[in-house]
């Protein structure tokens, strides 16, 4: 099973670090894609360049087996979409191979927006990682009838399918980051020290413009 963990990275810290772990051994994943967007879908443009962002996250996995920060979001032309990184990487994959996309629970909420959502399920399922105790609202009868409650279901069919799995949500977020920089307080153990230190070195979010 291979798994996808998509974001804005801006920049990675703990709490994407501390589930893509999690997710990583509960599925018991032999790759996991760290796939930071060329230009965010459904948000503005963030402060840091794509490829410092790249930078930073390839630092923060460095070490880490499994982990592979994945630049191929960058490589393409316009908006960055979820639906054409997958197709991608299932095009890589033997056809039974299980491809995993991992959002969160907000994302998740929002996935109808997303450009060809419903294509999604046609290379990849979608583990929803939620806080424990999260009940899903009422879901859209195309998603609800993907839900499983067993999770050996995904690693027997390769895709389309939806489950709920609880992780633990640090209460640590890149835009609380950046405004503590802007702030000239320290960030130190939010986010890996090597990503501080690129941090410092391209003097990143020092004056920051969103909140
Ligand atoms: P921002 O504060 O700029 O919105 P963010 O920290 O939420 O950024 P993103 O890169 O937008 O980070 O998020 C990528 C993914 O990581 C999303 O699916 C999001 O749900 C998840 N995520 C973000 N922060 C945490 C956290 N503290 N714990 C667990 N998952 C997180």
């Amino acid at each position: 099973m291979i798994g996808v963990y998509g974001g804005t990275f801006n920049p990675v810290h703990f709490g994407h670090l501390r589930t893509a772990l999690e997710v990583k051994e509960l599925f018991k994943l032999q790759r996991l894609h760290l796939v930071p967007c060329r230009l965010p879908a459904h948000r503005g443009q963030p402060e840091a360049d794509a490829e410092i962002r790249m930078q930073m996250l390839a630092a923060a996995v460095a070490d880490t087996p499994g982990f592979y920060a994945d630049r191929r979001e960058l490589e393409r032309d316009g908006p960055s979409y979820m639906v054409d990184t997958l197709a991608a990487l299932r095009s890589e994959l033997a056809g039974d191979t299980p491809l995993v996309l991992f959002i969160g629970a907000d994302a998740f909420a929002g996935l109808e927006r997303w450009h060809r959502w419903q294509h999604l399920f046609e290379f990849a399922h979608i583990v929803v990682m939620t806080r424990p105790g999260f009940q899903p609202g009422p879901l859209p009868v195309f998603l609800q009838q993907r839900v499983v409650d067993d999770a050996g279901v995904l690693s027997v069919e390769a895709a389309g399918r939806v489950f709920f799995q609880p992780v633990t949500a640090l209460a640590i977020s890149a835009t609380e980051i950046r405004r503590l920089i802007a702030a000239g307080r320290s960030p130190q153990f939010l986010l890996p020290d090597r990503v501080i230190a690129l941090i410092r070195q391209h003097q990143l979010y020092q004056a920051t413009t969103d909140q």
